[in-house]
């Protein structure tokens, strides 16, 4: 296929690679997987730019991270909101566009430095997180991308809201607390088929009138595509299996 560098989402390297050189290294991986997406995608008649790749950069340091920034991909997803702190100041100094995207639980204690930092929560579940966000949002000037976290699988283990109560939720976040909601994530039970929890949360995303998706991982982000993903969360696939 055509290729080259480019800066953008798409086909920033060719993933077909040059004789000789390594085709083992995040970059190399992510184009890979970039290369999915636009398939994915087309096979269900939407365009790639409809589909937000965040790398999960979880656990991999600066060093690692580095070379997808050079390569030109600009969303990334951390769990931890201490381990993000020590590392994505300096990135985002650096690289200024960058979105770096809160895929794991928040504790009210962190909002604050959350708030500060994160361009997008894909974790919201709790009244109280989603005004304490509201209020640090409105005292810092600045205005996040939020997602509804739904516990499809119903597990005990698992953050999110009861699928029951995803529409007065929504509703709650909009009309009472003031909060723009961009749409719902699911992170799908380990033993259970992806899909029907992907078909899930669209039908019930769209019950709830909002339009994202943040579903589909390493394992399965193509079938999340199928069902409409807007942002698929790709950590192990690019940056390689976690210690
Ligand atoms: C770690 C993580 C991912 C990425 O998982 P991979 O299987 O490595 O792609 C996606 N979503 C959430 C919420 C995660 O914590």
């Amino acid at each position: 296929m055509a290729g080259g560098v480019k800066v953008g989402r798409r086909r920033m390297i060719d993933s077909n690679g040059t004789p000789g050189s390594e085709t083992n290294t995040p970059v190399r991986r992510l184009a890979a997987v970039d290369e999915k997406i636009t398939e994915a995608a087309r096979d269900v008649g939407r365009s790639a730019d409809s589909v937000t790749l965040i790398a999960v950069s979880k656990t991999f340091a600066a060093d690692d991270i580095l070379p997808v920034l050079e390569a030109g991909h600009r969303d990334f997803g951390e769990n931890r909101v201490q381990e993000a702190l020590a590392k994505w100041p300096a990135l985002k100094t650096q690289f200024p566009d960058t979105r770096v995207h809160l895929i794991g639980p928040l504790q009210s204690n962190k909002t604050k430095d959350a708030v500060g930092l994160f361009d997008a929560i894909h974790s919201i579940h709790r009244p109280k997180i989603a005004r304490a966000v509201a209020d640090e949002m409105a005292r810092q000037g600045r205005t996040l991308e939020l997602f509804i976290q739904v516990n499809t699988g119903e597990e005990e283990q698992k953050a999110g809201v009861m699928p029951r109560d995803a529409q007065r939720f929504v509703a709650e976040c909009q009309q009472d607390i003031g909060l723009n909601i961009q749409g719902l994530m699911c992170i799908p039970p380990t033993d259970e088929e992806p899909a029907v929890h992907f078909a899930f949360l669209a039908k019930l995303a769209s019950d709830c009138g909002v339009s994202g998706l943040s579903m589909g991982m390493s394992g399965d982000f193509e079938t999340a595509i199928r069902f409409g993903a807007s942002h698929v969360r790709v950590g192990s696939a690019i940056f390689g299996e976690r210690g």
